[in-house]
């Protein structure tokens, strides 16, 4: 079975776009649907027809797409049960543990309270694809809104024991400032000091930094990384259990400039 083609694209101000395209069957999605508009421009410039949205979360830069892009393109929606009612036009709502089908490959939906209460994230392992909508992001992870630090955590290390060689896409670009944070955090990580590198030379160039994998993640993202002694060292937090070292990191980010 060839691979999906994937379409990556900065729309809104630092929001991820991204379309899947099959082409055996001709089926796209969108993974969120942030603005109707940029995804239409997207679609026409790749000659793609509109078939799925799939929703991780009912924030409004991810679903206020939904409906002018239903209309269109009478595209069926998928998303979080929990969230159903928050999410314009839903037409099946899943849950945590179910798999549901896109294109014939199946699509793990894996439940990450924290940054919403109902947060999923896809998992195709076929294609070695998550989409982890704002609860990872390259070298960070979401704003923890309306769940605990500790649920949060918890979604966190979900992701973790996924195949290193998953590739990842998330829902904004904010990878450079997390990289300046990360610094702060394990500045003696030579993988997250050549990875900063790199990234301040990509945006320097307009270029987007995603996707990325679960393995550069676990080597260089401090939110996945509580074991690490250099980080409990600058915590001051030597003998700290996971989620207490992760809770912290995500304070700090919080106030971070
Ligand atoms: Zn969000």
């Amino acid at each position: 079975m060839p691979k999906f083609d994937l379409h990556h694209f900065i729309c809104r101000q630092d929001n991820y776009g991204v379309l899947v395209h099959d082409a055996e069957t001709g089926l796209t999605a969108t993974i969120d649907a942030p603005e109707a508009a940029a995804i239409e421009r997207e679609l026409a410039a790749k000659g793609w027809k509109l078939t799925h949205i799939l929703t991780t979360h009912h924030h409004a830069d991810h679903v206020e797409g939904n409906l002018p892009l239903k209309r269109k393109w009478n595209a069926k929606i998928i998303g979080p049960k929990a969230e159903a009612a928050q999410i314009p036009g839903i037409d099946l709502g899943v849950s945590d543990g179910e798999s549901y089908e896109f294109a014939g490959r199946e699509v793990k939906v894996i439940a990450t309270p924290g940054h919403t209460k109902g947060h999923i994230v896809l998992h195709l392992p076929q294609e070695k694809l998550l989409f982890a909508g704002d609860t990872l992001f390259a070298l960070g992870c979401g704003r923890v809104i309306e769940g605990t630090l500790e649920e949060m955590w918890t979604s966190l290390d979900k992701l973790r024991k996924l195949p290193p060689a998953t590739v990842f896409h998330c829902g904004h670009e904010y990878t450079e400032s997390n990289a300046r944070f990360a610094l702060t955090i394990e500045p003696g990580n030579q993988a997250l000091v050549a990875r900063a590198q790199k990234i301040k030379a990509q945006r320097a160039k307009g270029q987007m930094t995603l996707p990325g994998t679960i393995g550069e993640e676990l080597a260089t993202n401090v939110f996945l990384r509580p074991e690490s002694k250099e980080i409990r060292q600058v915590l001051g937090m030597g003998m700290a259990g996971k989620a207490d070292v992760f809770a912290e990191i995500r304070k700090r980010k919080d106030a971070f400039r």
